[in-house]
C-alpha cells in the first residue's frame, strides 16, 4: 500500500475552510429546503397545496423572501435543482435574493436511494454519474456547498457490513468529487430513527458508521477542513418502549459518539432533525451545546424541524405569507440559540412546534 499522496493546492484549501467556516459560524445553521418533488408533494398533501411548479416556487420564494433578519441566524440554505434556476415573481433568481442576504446557497446532489441486493432492506445512494461535471456547473451558478444523504436503518442484524462499507465509501468519494469542483461537501449518514431500539445502541451504531465515514474519508483523501458532517442526533428508536430519554441523556449520548469518531480538524456537525418536533430539535441541540468537551460546531441543517410551522401557517394562500414567514423566523432564532446552548423549551411558541414530524421509512 502507497502512501503517498498530492495535497490539495493551497488557494483550494483556502476557499473550502472560508466556505465551512462561514457555513458554521457561531449562532448560524443550514435551512434545508432541498425537498424532491415527491417529497414537497407530501408536505403539500398535508395542508391541501397542490404539487406543481408554480405552488413549490411560491412556496419557496416565502421561504427565500423573510425579511433579511434571517441572515442572522441562517448562514447556509440547501436547495434542489429546479429551484436553484427559479426566480422570485418579479424575477429575481433566487440565488440572488439569497446572496444578497449573505446567505450560502447550497445544493442537493445525490439522485436518492436505491435497494442494495441481498441486504435486509438496506440501501445506498446514487448520483456520482457526471457528478464533477454536475458541481462545475453548480459553482458556476452560485452554489457553494453540496449535499448528499446516505441512509442506514437500525434492526437485528443492520446496518451491515456491506451498508456500512458501502455508505461510507460513496459519501467519500462525492466528497472528493465536490472538492475538486471547489464545493464544500456535507456528509450525510443518516441513520434512521425508526425501530424499538434504545438509545444505547443507537450511539454503538452511530459510532460504529462514522468511524467508516472517516475512514473512508480519509482514504480519498478529502479535506477536512473543508467538510461538514450532517448526522442524527442519537436518540432511542421511535418506536422503543422504554422510558423516552431526557435531552441531557441525548446530549451526552450524541456529543459521546461524536467525540469518537469525528475528528478536530472537522468544523462543524450540523444535525437533521429526523423527524423530532421543532420543540424538541431546539431543546435537544441546546443541551448538546452544553456537554463539555466539544472540537466541532454543533449547530442545525434541518428540514421538517425549520418548515412545520411555516407550512401549516401558509396554507398555500398568498395574505398568509408574511405569518409564514414570522414562523420561520422564530424558529430559526431558537434554534440559532439552541446551536449556543442557550434556547430555553418553551420560550419561542410556534405554530406547530410539538407536531410530530416523523414520517416512516422517510425519503428526502
Ligand atoms: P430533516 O431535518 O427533515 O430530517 O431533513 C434534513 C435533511 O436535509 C435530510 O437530508
Amino acid at each position: 500500500m502507497t502512501t503517498y499522496f498530492n495535497d490539495y493546492p493551497t488557494e483550494l484549501q483556502d476557499e473550502l475552510r472560508r466556505i465551512a467556516n462561514a457555513i458554521v459560524a457561531p449562532g448560524k445553521g443550514i435551512l434545508a429546503a432541498d425537498e424532491s418533488t415527491a417529497t414537497c408533494g407530501k408536505r403539500f398533501a398535508d395542508i391541501g397545496v397542490e404539487n406543481n411548479e408554480e405552488n413549490r416556487r411560491a412556496y419557496r420564494e416565502l421561504l427565500f423572501t423573510t425579511e433579511d433578519a434571517l441572515s442572522t441566524n441562517i448562514s447556509g440554505v440547501i436547495l434542489f435543482h429546479e429551484t436553484v434556476y427559479q426566480k422570485t415573481a418579479d424575477g429575481t433568481p433566487f440565488i440572488d435574493v439569497l446572496k444578497k442576504k449573505g446567505i450560502i446557497p447550497g445544493i442537493k446532489v445525490d439522485s436518492g436511494v436505491v435497494d442494495l441486493m441481498a441486504s435486509e432492506g438496506e440501501c445506498t445512494t446514487q448520483g456520482l454519474d457526471n457528478l464533477a461535471q454536475r458541481c462545475a456547473q453548480y459553482k458556476k451558478d452560485g452554489c457553494d456547498f453540496a449535499k448528499w444523504r446516505c441512509v442506514l436503518k437500525i434492526g437485528k442484524n443492520t446496518p451491515s457490513y456491506q451498508a456500512i462499507l458501502e455508505n461510507a465509501n460513496v459519501l467519500a468519494r462525492y466528497a472528493s468529487i465536490c472538492q475538486s469542483q471547489r464545493i464544500v461537501p456535507i456528509v450525510e449518514p443518516e441513520i434512521l430513527p425508526d425501530g424499538d431500539h434504545d438509545l444505547d445502541r443507537c450511539q454503538k451504531v452511530s459510532e460504529v458508521v462514522l468511524a467508516a465515514v472517516y475512514k473512508a474519508l480519509s482514504d480519498h483523501h478529502v479535506f477536512l477542513e473543508g467538510t461538514l458532517l450532517k448526522p442524527n442526533m442519537v436518540t432511542a428508536g421511535m418506536q422503543y418502549k422504554g422510558t423516552r430519554p431526557t435531552p441531557e441523556q441525548i446530549a451526552v449520548a450524541t456529543v459521546t459518539a461524536l467525540r469518537r469518531t469525528v475528528p478536530g480538524a472537522v468544523p462543524g456537525v450540523t444535525f437533521l432533525s429526523g423527524g423530532q418536533s421543532e420543540e424538541e430539535a431546539s431543546v435537544n441541540l441546546s443541551a448538546i451545546n452544553n456537554v463539555p468537551k466539544r472540537p466541532w460546531a454543533l449547530t442545525f441543517s434541518y428540514g421538517r424541524a425549520l418548515q412545520a410551522s411555516v407550512l401549516r401557517a401558509w396554507g398555500g394562500k398568498k395574505e398568509n405569507v408574511k405569518a409564514a414567514q414570522d414562523e420561520l423566523l422564530k424558529r430559526a432564532r431558537a434554534n440559532a440559540l439552541a446551536c449556543q446552548g442557550k434556547y430555553v423549551a418553551g420560550s419561542i411558541p410556534s405554530y406547530a412546534a410539538n407536531a410530530s414530524l416523523f414520517v416512516k421509512a422517510h425519503a428526502y
